[in-house]
C-alpha cells in the first residue's frame, strides 16, 4: 500500500513553510526535492568517503571508485539495459544529447541531411542539432502535436525521408505531459534504417522505462529530476552507435596511453568520460534511483496517475483554467493559464504567497509555445510525495488569482 505521508516525512524540505504557508512544492517537472537518504550519501561521501576515482591505489580511492562505479549497474538495472557498459555517466540530459550531437552526429552528417524533431522538444533536444543546422548544414524538419497535444508516430515516421539521419523525440513532454509511443517511433525509424534518440528527462521520473523494449539507441536522463543530485546523469548509448561515437570531450580517465605522437582511448563507456566526474553527485543518483525502486515504480506512477485524475476533473470545473494538453494517457504535469490578462509570471507569484510553488514561463519549450499560439503557462507539475490536499491548496489559490485578476 503506497503511504505518501511516509514517503513525504522522508523529504525533510517538504516540511518547511514558504512565506508563512505550508511549502506545496509542484514544480518537481523543473527539479524534484531530495529524500533524506540521498542527503546522507552525499554528506556521508564528502565527510567520510571521498576521493577522487579510478586513479589512485589507497582505500579512500578505491572505496569512492566502487561506489561511482556501482552506479552504472543501477542505471542499467533502472532502464532496463541488459549491459551496464551501454550506460555512460555524465552530468544530465543536456551533457548526453549534446555528446550525442558532437560525437556522434557531427562526424557523420553533411549538409542536407535531415534530423527528426517533434515540436514538443525541450531546449535541450533543439539547440544542440541547430548547431548542426548552423555549421553543417543539416536541416531540421519538424513534427506537429494535435490539439490534444498528441503526438502521431506515423507522422514521425513518414517525415523521415532518404536523407534524415536521425530522428530525436522526448519520451514525455516536460510542459503538456504527453506520453510519446516512442517504440513505435524506433520501430517504423530503424526499419527506415534511421537511429532514434529518445530524451527520458521527465518519462524515468514518472513510469516504468524499459530501453530493451523500446529498442531505441539513445536514452538520456537527469538525476536531479530523479530525486538525485544535481549534476548527475547517465546517457544509454545502444553498442552499434557506441562503436560509431566519438569522443566528445578529451582528459584524463578517458585514455589507455598518450604520447607525443598519438593517444589510445579506454574502452566504453570510459572513453566518454574525461575528467573528473560528478563522484559524489553520481553516488547519490545511485541512491536515489533505489529509493525509487524500493518504493517501486509501478507504485510510484499509480500514485501519480490518481493525482493527474484528480487534478484534472478539479480542473474541468473550474471553466476559467484553460489547460493545455489533454493527451488520455499524459503524465502529472499541467500547463494553464487563466482566464483573463493575468501573466503567468503574476499567477505564480500570487501561488507562491500561498506557499505553492509553480513554474511559470516557456519551460525551455519555445518552439511549442509558438506552435500553441500561448506566450508563456503555469506548469503544476507532481511528483511522488504530492497528495490531493496539496492539489486542493492549488485549487484555492487560484481561485483567488481568479478573483484578483478578472
Ligand atoms: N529534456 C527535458 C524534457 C527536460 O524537462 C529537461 C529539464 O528540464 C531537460 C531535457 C534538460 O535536463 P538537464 O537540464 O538536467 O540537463
Amino acid at each position: 500500500m503506497y503511504d505518501v505521508q511516509n514517503i513525504r516525512s522522508d523529504f525533510p524540505i517538504l516540511s518547511r513553510e514558504v512565506n508563512g504557508k505550508p511549502l506545496v512544492y509542484l514544480d518537481n517537472g523543473a527539479s524534484a526535492q531530495k529524500p533524506q537518504v540521498v542527503i546522507d550519501a552525499v554528506t556521508r561521501g564528502y565527510a567520510e568517503e571521498y576521493a577522487n576515482v579510478h586513479r589512485g591505489l589507497h582505500y579512500l580511492s578505491n572505496l569512492a571508485t566502487e561506489k561511482y562505479e556501482a552506479v552504472r549497474g543501477k542505471v542499467a538495472r533502472f532502464l532496463g539495459v541488459p549491459s551496464e557498459d551501454s550506460i555512460i555517466l555524465n552530468s544530465g540530459t543536456t551533457e548526453g544529447i549534446n555528446m550525442v550531437a558532437y560525437g556522434w552526429a557531427m562526424p557523420r552528417f553533411e549538409a542536407g541531411d535531415e534530423i527528426v524533431l517533434s515540436i514538443m522538444e525541450h531546449h535541450a533536444n533543439i539547440v544542440p542539432w541547430h548547431f548542426l543546422r548552423e555549421r553543417q548544414g543539416v536541416v531540421i524538419k519538424w513534427v506537429d502535436v494535435d490539439t490534444n497535444g498528441d503526438l502521431d508516430p506515423q507522422k514521425v515516421i513518414d517525415a523521415i525521408g532518404p536523407k534524415t539521419k536521425l530522428v530525436a523525440v522526448t519520451h514525455m513532454s516536460n510542459v503538456l505531459g504527453t506520453v510519446v509511443d516512442v517504440k513505435a517511433i524506433t520501430e517504423g525509424a530503424h526499419a527506415k534504417g534511421v537511429p532514434v534518440l529518445v530524451d527520458g528527462s521527465q518519462s524515468a521520473v514518472h513510469m516504468p522505462v524499459n530501453i530493451s523494449d523500446i529498442g531505441c539507441d539513445f536514452y538520456a536522463i537527469t538525476g536531479h529530476k530523479l530525486y538525485g543530485p544535481s549534476g548527475s546523469g547517465a546517457i544509454y548509448v545502444s553498442p552499434e552507435r557506441m562503436a560509431e561515437m566519438r569522443p566528445f570531450l578529451g582528459g584524463g580517465d578517458m585514455i589507455k596511453d598518450v604520447r607525443r605522437d598519438g593517444v589510445d582511448y579506454n574502452d566504453a563507456p570510459m572513453k566518454f568520460e574525461a575528467g573528473t566526474p560528478g563522484i559524489v553527485q553520481t553516488i547519490g543518483m545511485g541512491v536515489a534511483l533505489d529509493y525509487m525502486m524500493d518504493i517501486g515504480l509501478d507504485n510510484i506512477a499509480a500514485h501519480e496517475a490518481s493525482l493527474r485524475d484528480y487534478t484534472k476533473s478539479k480542473f474541468d470545473g473550474l471553466n476559467w483554467v484553460q489547460v493545455q494538453g489533454q493527451s488520455a494517457g499524459k503524465g502529472a504535469i499541467f500547463s494553464f493559464t487563466l482566464e483573463g490578462a493575468a501573466h503567468a509570471h503574476d499567477i505564480s507569484t500570487v501561488l507562491d504567497k500561498k506557499g505553492v510553488a509553480v513554474r511559470a514561463g516557456s519551460h525551455c519549450a519555445m518552439p511549442l509555445m509558438d506552435h500553441m499560439g500561448v506566450p508563456a503557462t503555469c506548469r503544476a507539475s507532481f511528483g511522488m510525495y504530492n497528495t490531493t490536499e496539496e492539489v486542493d491548496v492549488l485549487v484555492e489559490a487560484l481561485e483567488l488569482c481568479h478573483e484578483l485578476f478578472s
